[in-house]
C-alpha cells in the first residue's frame, strides 16, 4: 500500500502522524504567518536528497545481514547538511525527511550557518555488541562518503548512536579521504576532536529553555516542580541542571517507568542511561509510575526528553503542567499542539529547547577546522549566549503577533531561510 503523505487532512485523528506529515504540515501553518513566497514554501516541502544505502554486516556467528541506512538531505541554502544518525528499528526514509527538515529550522532559527539532514539505519542497536556496532558504522560511513564531509553534510549522534558511534564514523571517512578529518561529524569524544559540553549540551539548552519560560511566565524557578520523561543524554542533563539552579525535580523516568517523590528527587543519585542503562526505578523513591503517569503529573514544567508522538490527543488534555519543554524531537502530534494550544499550556518546540546539540555541534565544527579546542567555560558560556539570542528572536515574534511559542520559533527559522533562498535566487 502506497504512503505517501499527504497535508490535506488535519483533522483524521489519531495514529499519531508520520514526522513528515507532522513537518509538512507544520510548515504550512507557520507560512501563513510569515511573508514568504509561496514557491520557496514549496520547495522546502521537499528534501534535495535522500540517499538510500545497503549496509552489510557479518555478525559474530559469521553469517551475513543486510541493514538499510539513509541519509536526507532537506535544505543547504544556509550552509552544509546537519544532523544527527540514529539506530533504531523503526527508521525510514520518510522519517528521516521530516526529521531533516526540523534541523533545517534549529539550525535557522539558532542563526547557525547550517541547514537540516538526518540519517540513520533501520536496526535494533541492542541487538549489536560492540564490535557489530562498529563494523556497521564504518561500512555506513563509506556508503555514505560521497555525500558527506565536512562543507557538504555534518552528521551527529541521535537516538542509538554517540560519541563512540561517531569516533569509528570519522575514522573510516578519513582512513578513505587519506586524511585526518575531525569535521566530518560533530559529537566526537573530545581526545578526536570533539568539543567540551556537546555530550550535554541538548540538556543544558533544554534546562534553559525551561527557566527562560518559567521566569517569563513570572514565576520563580525555586518554586517550581519539574517532571522529566527520559534519562539519557537530554532528559539527565536537563534535570540535574535545573535541580542544579533551584528547580524541585520530582519525578523522572527511563524506559521502564517513572521514580516520583513529591519533596524532589536528588538527581545526580539517579543514574543516567549513560551510568547504568535503565535503572532509574532501582532508585529508592516513594512512589513509581508509568511512562504515561508521568506527563500526566501536577507539576509546573513537564519535560518530554524520550521519544517522539508521546503527548497525543489521546492524553492532551490529560497534561496539567502550564508548561511543555521539548527535549525530545516531535514528542507532541500536531492535533495535540492544537488541544494544548486551546487550553492555554505553553509549549516550548524542540527546533528551540534541545537546539544547543547543534549549536554546540557548530562551535566543535568551528574547533576541528581551526584546530584549536574551546574551554568548557567559553562553550557553556558561547551556547548560553546564543540561546538567549534565539529566545528573545522567536519571543518577539511570540508578542508581536500573539503567536504560540512553535509558530513563533518557526516564522524566525522560516523567515531566514526565505530571504536566503530570495537572495541567492534559483539556479540555473
Ligand atoms: N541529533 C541532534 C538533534 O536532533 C544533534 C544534531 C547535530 O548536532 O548535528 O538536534
Amino acid at each position: 500500500m502506497s504512503t505517501t503523505p499527504t497535508v490535506d487532512d488535519p483533522d483524521t485523528e489519531e495514529e499519531p502522524d508520520s514526522t513528515l506529515v507532522t513537518a509538512r504540515r507544520q510548515l504550512e501553518r507557520a507560512a501563513a504567518h510569515v511573508d514568504v513566497d509561496p514557491d520557496v514554501v514549496e520547495r522546502l516541502k521537499h528534501p534535495t536528497r535522500v540517499q538510500q544505502v545497503s549496509v552489510p554486516l557479518e555478525r559474530e556467528d559469521g553469517s551475513v545481514e543486510v541493514f538499510t541506512g539513509y541519509r536526507a538531505q532537506h535544505d543547504d541554502v544556509r550552509g552544509p547538511y546537519k544532523g544527527g544518525l540514529r539506530y533504531h528499528p523503526e527508521v525510514t526514509a520518510e522519517e528521516c525527511v521530516g526529521l531533516s527538515m526540523w534541523m533545517t529550522w534549529k539550525c535557522a532559527v539558532m542563526d547557525l550557518p547550517f541547514g537540516g539532514g538526518k540519517g540513520g539505519v533501520a536496526v535494533d542497536p541492542k541487538s549489536l555488541i560492540d564490535d557489530e556496532t562498529e563494523r556497521l558504522t564504518r561500512r555506513f560511513a563509506e556508503e555514505l562518503r560521497d555525500v558527506v564531509g565536512p562543507t557538504k553534510d555534518v552528521p551527529a549522534p541521535d537516538m542509538g548512536t554517540d560519541a563512540q558511534t561517531m569516533a569509528w564514523f570519522m575514522d573510516a571517512y578519513s582512513m578513505q579521504q587519506g586524511e585526518t578529518t575531525p569535521g566530518v561529524v560533530t559529537g566526537k569524544p573530545p581526545i578526536v576532536g570533539g568539543s567540551y559540553g556537546r555530550e550535554e549540551a541538548p540538556g543544558r539548552s533544554t534546562a534553559i529553555a525551561a527557566r527562560e519560560a518559567v521566569d517569563y511566565e513570572g514565576r520563580d524557578l525555586a518554586e517550581t516542580t519539574v517532571a522529566v520523561q527520559g534519562f539519557g543524554s537530554v532528559g539527565a542533563n536537563a534535570a540535574r541542571l535545573l535541580d542544579d539552579w533551584g528547580a524541585t525535580v520530582v519525578a523522572v523516568s527511563d524506559v521502564n517507568g517513572a521514580i516520583y517523590d513529591p519533596d524532589g528527587l536528588d538527581t545526580r543519585a539517579v543514574p543516567t542511561h549513560e551510568e547504568e542503562p535503565e535503572a532509574v526505578l532501582s532508585h529508592e523513591a516513594p512512589e513509581t509510575l508509568s511512562n504515561g503517569e508521568i506527563l500526566e503529573l501536577d507539576v509546573d514544567v513537564v519535560i518530554p526528553a524520550a521519544v517522539g508522538n508521546v503527548i497525543t490527543a489521546a492524553n492532551a488534555d490529560a497534561i496539567a503542567a502550564d508548561i511543555v519543554v521539548e527535549g525530545a524531537n516531535g514528542p507532541t502530534t500536531f492535533a495535540a499542539d492544537a488541544v494544548l494550544e486551546e487550553r492555554g499550556v505553553t509549549v516550548i518546540p524542540d527546533i528551540l529547547a534541545n537546539a544547543g546539540g547543534v549549536t554546540v555541534s557548530y562551535f566543535e565544527w568551528l574547533q576541528d577546522i581551526n584546530r584549536r579546542t574551546w574551554s568548557l567555560e567559553r562553550v557553556n558560556e558561547e551556547l548560553e549566549e546564543q540561546m538567549l539570542e534565539a529566545w528573545d528572536a522567536v519571543r518577539a515574534e511570540v508578542e508581536a503577533a500573539d503567536l504560540t511559542w512553535r509558530d513563533a520559533a518557526y516564522v524566525v527559522a522560516l523567515s531566514r531561510i526565505a530571504e536566503a533562498k530570495d537572495t541567492r535566487g534559483l539556479w540555473p
